[in-house]
């Protein structure tokens, strides 16, 4: 067959594969071998699934073969094979076309990380060898396919004559240079210890002729002979002893599973054996996945019955606010032949979802209280997640959720846990109180903060469009209600504060009515400010629905035109309010102008838009001239 090209993208990523994406190069065995396993999986399962097929363990297996001699390193299986037109797509196009559409969108120059999050595994051929051979028969195929690549230039295909269902790799091994060494994978006891350190745990015999030597008849010389041995130890690492393992096992299943390419922050291991018997290993990953807050991610565990893999992602062993959680559960109570509806209705499977869930958020409060540094980094990745959750289904899982929340404390200046600020709250202090805004950095310069933070309470900063709407579910932490600083009801007025503010609004009752009127229909109300010291104006809000809440809502599609109740506070202690009133007294047009201009002040303080940016630049005009 005349040679094919790989596609455009699939020519750079590989480059980019080849040249740079693992550091340590000798996990291309790693790949090629969970490749082979995987392939078993997928015809074992058929096996012992379908009565025509006859079942024997002993034929699946994996061999690894080097030979010094013709400088090739093969990788051989039993498993399903592949078709000429699985080639064709498995291996012709590098790197799922997800992570290309995105790595266009987004016009990712470096697409060292994007890249990492697929399984690319099949191209770390390339990293050592400079031809790649790929021969397969697939069951229930007639015919048998060769596919080669050299690397970047592309590919051909062409009939093979492989008798045997199940596929092999031929490495050509690249030849030395002076940084690299390709001989040592050609060694059989290098070989040994690489297979030992990421694949002992395949589930396949990985088989290999090992030579030895032993001392001849009569004789002091040796004399070589070979003999083929089993290299892995079979036992699933989930089948294994927590104490027999090292951090790096579960991290090295982390990586060959490609559950993440990053390095797990925390693995949780766990052996059930009651009235439902399973294995788990769960993972939290560090970094979220390129795609995780989109629609495209795909939440689920990989799901075995008695150690055959029945499904790559279990969707209903986890709910959504735990999404980002990845690994493996293995069932001796499942039934291989449990369809994807059934399972949804299992109650053996719902009763491992409950456990696992409850798994999931007890390791998230130890770290919580353990390691704060480590549950920061979680936080940052997935915290966004915890907070929908809260929201979501009604606030029917902020019990579960609201001790895994953080949010920023302007008084610790670091993220705080809601059980962490009712702990340190003054008796005098009725409510938890917050700020929502863009950033740290425009809520610690809002006007309404002032008070509340002259008053020495703590204030939680809400940065996260979600994170008053979850609050909003909670209602209330440990019988404390929460309460945004822009609320019109601070509770924490001093009767002398009510007073004063009360006569200054009684002596301009006209003034303040005037104002209200010529702002009809922006505002509900204009008032005398309790909780503004050096600031002129700011906006606060009366019932349900806050200014941030507006923003959020109205920025949606198709949104209901939901306002919040604005209400314009006057500092009566600043010096524009002594100019506010001589205008009303004097010059009706000025008052108007003044009017205006503040409301809009307080509309750009809170980063709502002015509605019409001409006419208020014209009024700043009108008072320099
Ligand atoms: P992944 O394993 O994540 O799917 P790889 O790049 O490792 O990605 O492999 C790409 C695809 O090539 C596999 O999904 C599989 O369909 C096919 N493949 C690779 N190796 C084998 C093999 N030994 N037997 C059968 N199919 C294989
Ligand atoms: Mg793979």
């Amino acid at each position: 067959m005349a040679k094919k090209e790989f596609k455009a993208e699939s020519k750079r990523l590989l480059d980019i594969m080849i040249h740079s994406i693992y550091s340590q190069k000798e996990v291309f065995i790693r790949e090629l071998i969970s490749n082979a396993s995987d392939a078993i999986d997928k015809i074992y399962y058929q096996a012992l699934t379908d009565d025509s097929m006859n079942f024997d363990k002993e034929n699946y297996y994996i061999e690894v073969i080097p030979d010094k001699e013709t400088r090739t390193l093969t990788i051989r299986d039993t498993g399903i094979g592949m078709t000429k037109e699985e080639m064709e797509s498995n291996l012709g196009t590098i790197a799922k076309s997800g992570s290309l559409a995105f790595k266009k969108e987004n016009e990712i120059e470096d697409g060292h990380d994007i890249i990492g999050q697929f399984g690319v595994g099949f191209y770390a051929a390339f990293m050592v060898a400079d031809v790649v051979t790929v021969r397969s028969r697939s069951l229930g195929s007639g015919e048998a396919y060769k596919w080669e690549s050299e690397g970047e230039d592309g590919y051909t295909i062409d009939p093979d004559t492989k008798a045997e269902v199940g596929t092999e790799i031929i490495l050509k091994m690249k030849a030395n240079t002076e940084e690299e060494d390709y001989d040592q994978y050609l060694e059989e006891e290098r070989l040994q210890g690489i297979i030992k350190k990421y694949s002992d745990f395949i589930r396949y015999p990985i088989k290999m002729t090992i030579t030895k030597s032993k001392p001849k008849e009569d004789s002091e010389e040796y004399a070589d002979f070979k003999e083929e041995e089993t290299i892995n130890s079979m036992v699933p690492i989930w089948r294994k002893n927590k104490d027999e393992l090292e951090d790096e096992d579960y991290e090295n299943f982390y990586k060959e599973k490609h559950y993440g390419f990053d390095n797990p922050l925390k693995h949780i291991h766990t052996r059930v054996d009651g009235n439902i018997r399973y294995d788990a290993i769960l993972y939290i990953p560090e970094t979220a996945p390129y795609d995780y807050y989109s629609t495209e991610y795909e939440k689920g565990l990989e799901l075995y019955a008695n150690g055959v893999l029945i499904m790559d992602k279990c969707a209903d062993l986890l709910p959504d606010y735990f999404s980002f959680v990845k690994g493996m559960v293995d069932s001796e109570d499942l039934s291989l032949n449990i369809s994807r509806e059934m399972l949804q209705h299992d109650r053996q499977l719902q009763l491992i979802a409950k456990n696992i869930n409850k798994k999931i958020k007890q390791a998230l409060k130890k770290l919580l209280q353990d390691e704060p540094e480590t549950y920061g980094k979680f936080y940052n990745a997935f915290g966004r997640q915890l907070k929908y959750g809260v929201y979501s289904e009604f606030g029917a899982n902020k019990e579960t959720l609201q001790d895994l929340l953080l949010f920023y404390s302007s008084i610790k200046k670091k993220l705080v846990s809601l059980s962490d600020y009712v702990s340190r709250m003054p008796e005098d202090q009725k409510y938890i109180y917050y700020a929502a805004g863009e950033s740290n950095e425009r809520i610690e310069k809002l006007p309404q903060t002032e008070m509340v933070a002259d008053k020495g309470y703590e204030i939680l900063y809400f940065t996260d469009e979600i994170d008053e709407f979850a609050i909003k579910m909670i209602n209330e932490y440990k019988e404390k209600e929460f309460r945004s600083v822009s609320s019109g009801d601070l509770g924490i007025d001093t009767e002398e504060e009510d007073n004063k503010a009360k006569m200054e609004e009684d002596e301009h009752q006209d003034m303040f009515k005037e104002m209200k009127d010529l702002l009809s229909g922006k505002v509900t109300n204009v008032k005398v400010s309790k909780r503004l010291k050096s600031h002129p104006v700011c906006l606060s809000t009366d019932g349900q629905i806050s200014l941030e809440m507006e923003k959020v809502l109205q920025s949606m599609p198709n949104n209901q035109n939901v306002k919040a109740d604005k209400i314009l506070e006057i500092n009566k202690d600043h010096a524009v309010y002594d100019a506010l009133k001589t205008a009303y007294d004097n010059d009706q047009e000025k008052f108007g102008l003044y009017t205006s201009l503040l409301y809009n002040q307080a509309l750009l303080i809170e980063g709502l838009p002015v509605a019409d940016p001409v006419d208020f630049t014209n009024d700043i005009c009108k008072i320099m001239a």
